[in-house]
């Protein structure tokens, strides 16, 4: 009978994953096999002989198998690390990417140049990665966290409760600004931050199967032209924000104009600046009441 060292497992599900395409082959092969061991990815290298019998080669061939058919790690492995948290994430929301660390980080910049109590309130949370990663981060802010979808808010508030977060932050069930209720409690905030449904559905229809397939639609789709959600945000946000307050939102990579002349629209604000992200895309839009907070004079 085989063989099958933590080594020669490495290998070949890389290699498995190199000949269907997959990205981040080695990476993701890592990923499986520490979730089916119970390991750390350090503890895989120091490991590498042991031998891997049933039932874990079982479980880890089910594993290789859903993810050639493009279903995400993220998923597979029910966890995700976003701006240095490991985060509990399923097919009930969106997986945090790399791009929306860089909001986190403006966000966080524009919070730290606040004096006293700051009061967020986070949009679409989702998995609550924007409000959990803040929350850590910004240990003075209180953060109301809202999203239409109860199965995320689940998810969101075990990683509030994993990262001990909860006397900063709120989740509540609606849609954008509906469970912020006026005169009752918070209901005027410095930050409002989003990373909202954006996606046209010109563009929803070319997603790679690995996003179209598996994550929720609700959570993407934003709309004919994926500008609803900014439409909706922007309607209501001057009766939210504190008047020296600001906006940030994700955006998608080719939506910096449009979104920049519906902020324009809105004369709620007085300086707007889009940021691209590392691969020098449209990413961020930002937004001040007060034009001494600019924020491209942050650190980029
Ligand atoms: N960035 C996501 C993508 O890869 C879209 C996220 C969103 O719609 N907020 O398609």
């Amino acid at each position: 009978m085989e063989v099958w060292t933590i080594q020669k497992l490495l290998g070949w599900i890389a290699d498995y994953f190199t000949k269907n395409q997959l990205d981040a082959a080695r990476l993701s092969a890592e990923l499986l096999l520490c979730h089916v061991l119970g390991l750390e990815r350090i503890e895989l290298y120091t490991l590498y002989d042991r031998v891997v019998q049933q039932p874990q080669l079982g479980q880890l061939r089910a594993l290789v198998k859903r993810a050639v058919e493009h279903e995400p790690i993220a998923y597979l492995v029910g966890r995700c690390e976003f701006y240095s948290l490991t985060l509990k994430i399923t097919s009930d929301c969106l997986i945090p990417r790399p791009e929306t660390e860089e909001l986190v980080e403006k966000a966080i910049d524009f919070l730290r140049r606040r004096s006293g109590p700051r009061q967020v309130l986070d949009l679409c949370t989702g998995s609550g990665c924007i409000a959990a990663a803040i929350a850590k981060n910004c240990p003075q802010t209180q953060i109301a966290a809202t999203d239409i979808s109860d199965a995320a808010l689940a998810v969101a508030a075990e990683n509030i409760k994993k990262h001990n977060l909860q006397q900063q932050v709120t989740l509540l069930c609606g849609d954008l600004y509906d469970p912020i209720i006026k005169g009752l409690g918070q209901d005027r905030f410095d930050l409002i931050i989003s990373n909202p449904p954006y996606v046209s559905s010109s563009a929803y229809e070319k997603l790679a199967p690995n996003i179209k397939d598996y994550e929720p639609k609700a959570a993407l789709y934003g709309g004919p032209d994926g500008l609803d959600y900014y439409r909706r945000i922007l309607e209501k946000c001057g009766d939210f924000l504190k008047p020296d307050g600001a906006l940030m939102v994700e955006i998608g990579y080719a939506q910096g104009m449009a979104v920049r002349e519906l902020i324009e629209k809105s004369g709620l604000f007085a300086d707007i600046t889009i940021l691209k992200d590392l691969s020098k895309n449209d990413r961020i839009a930002a937004a001040v009441r007060n034009p001494h907070q600019k924020i491209d004079n942050l650190s980029c």
